[in-house]
């Protein structure tokens, strides 16, 4: 039992006096006065469901943006990923949204207890149509598939029948979500706002990969982008960094959540391109006024994953407050991964995806130095002693 903390409701934002009770691996109980046999003492703390990262990359810290990714062996791509893993959960993330390096192997790898880490939810590739972000071809040699391998598919279409196609090889090798690039990338500074799909192709994404009980989440910087997804029912927006009026209402009807990622351009604004740190919470600004939900991503290893819960304070300082920034990390973004029934709240039958913090504040500046303990599947897997 965990007993004498505060305890946050993920799903109200309330904070309140609360005994946790834990048995196996699930939450039986929360309320006042309880008791259970081996007590954790929570006094002065403040218990918060585990964190979840809905947008990182945690097999690409030796590849990204490096020319290693072409001589390094398979392997040695999926095992750079052991020391992130250790340090997400050292940090209280106890699920992840992969968007893109991780393979289903990794995920099997976690779930056997192989390696330690968070549940991992894989993507796999980031599909996209010849030029996108996901075409590894260089003018003098043609195709360059880096991370070509049987368990990470080809990732280019074109046309609707093909947007099909591409689902469909990477749902056969055990991707949980869809990654199309529907923009170009900030890193490399080209094509952010162009529209790098048509309706029909990411339509025929969508609707693939609804029939096989997936969901689509979208890259995409500039706002027409982001508009046209949002209106084929693709269920999250990534970055969103340029987001206008338009975007942010399509979005809000659709029901589309957004992931601003907002690590990109707040960590070190000084070196992010120019006007995109202000355009970056303007986006985020125009989203929460118009009732768009937001969940928590980070793009890790833009930064290192160290850094991980910084996301949170970027939140809270871009609009959403210190309370909504913690829900976007736990509740919401439980909510958008669709396992809400299972996890992201403190409550009975959930799981005990716990971290004990120092101090009852919900602040979230200086949230790492404050982890006293992490529970994951309702065994400790981080503690400072
Ligand atoms: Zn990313």
């Amino acid at each position: 039992m965990l007993a004498g903390g505060a305890v946050f409701d993920a799903r109200s934002g309330a904070v309140s006096r609360a005994d946790v009770v834990l048995a196996g691996d699930r939450i039986v109980a929360v309320g006042v006065g309880l008791s259970g046999d081996v007590v954790v003492d929570c006094a002065g703390g403040l218990l918060v469901p585990g964190f979840i990262d809905c947008h990182t990359h945690v097999s690409l810290t030796q590849t990204l943006g490096s020319a290693t990714a072409v001589t390094l062996p398979r392997s040695a791509r999926q095992l750079s990923a052991v020391p992130v893993l250790a340090t997400l959960l050292r940090n209280g993330v106890t699920t992840v949204r992969d968007a893109w390096g991780a393979d289903a192997g990794l995920r099997l790898a976690v779930r056997q207890g192989w390696v330690a880490g968070p549940d991992i939810l894989v993507s796999l590739r980031q599909v996209g149509t010849t030029g996108g972000l996901g075409d590894h071809w260089v003018a003098s040699q043609g195709t360059v598939d880096a991370f070509g391998d049987p368990s990470m598919p080809d990732p280019v279409f074109d046309g609707p029948e093909a947007a099909r196609a591409v689902v469909r090889r990477m749902v056969r090798a055990g991707a949980d979500w869809i990654k199309v690039t529907a923009t170009g990338s900030m890193a490399r500074g080209v094509g952010v706002h162009d529209v790098q799909l048509t309706r029909a192709e990411m339509s025929a994404l969508v609707d693939e990969a609804v029939n096989r009980g997936r969901r689509v989440m979208v890259h995409a910087h500039g706002a027409r982008a982001a508009e046209l997804a949002a209106r084929a029912g693709a269920h999250s927006i990534e970055h969103g960094v340029f987001l206008d009026e338009a975007a942010v209402a399509a979005m809000a009807e659709a029901g589309t959540w957004f992931v601003p990622t907002l690590s990109v351009t707040q960590a070190d604004p000084e070196h992010a391109p120019e006007g995109t740190p202000e355009a970056h919470r303007h986006a985020v600004r125009l989203a929460v006024r118009a009732g768009v939900p937001i969940a928590m991503g980070t793009d890790n290893p833009v930064r290192p994953h160290t850094e991980v819960l910084r996301e949170i304070e970027y939140l809270a300082l871009a609009g959403l407050g210190p309370v909504e920034a913690l829900r976007a990390a736990t509740w919401q973004a439980a909510r958008l991964l669709g396992v809400a029934d299972d996890r992201g709240e403190i409550a009975e039958g959930k799981r005990a995806d716990l971290v004990l913090l120092d101090g009852t504040s919900v602040e979230p500046a200086g949230l790492a130095d404050r982890i006293r303990a992490v529970w994951h599947n309702g065994r400790v897997v981080a503690g400072r002693d």
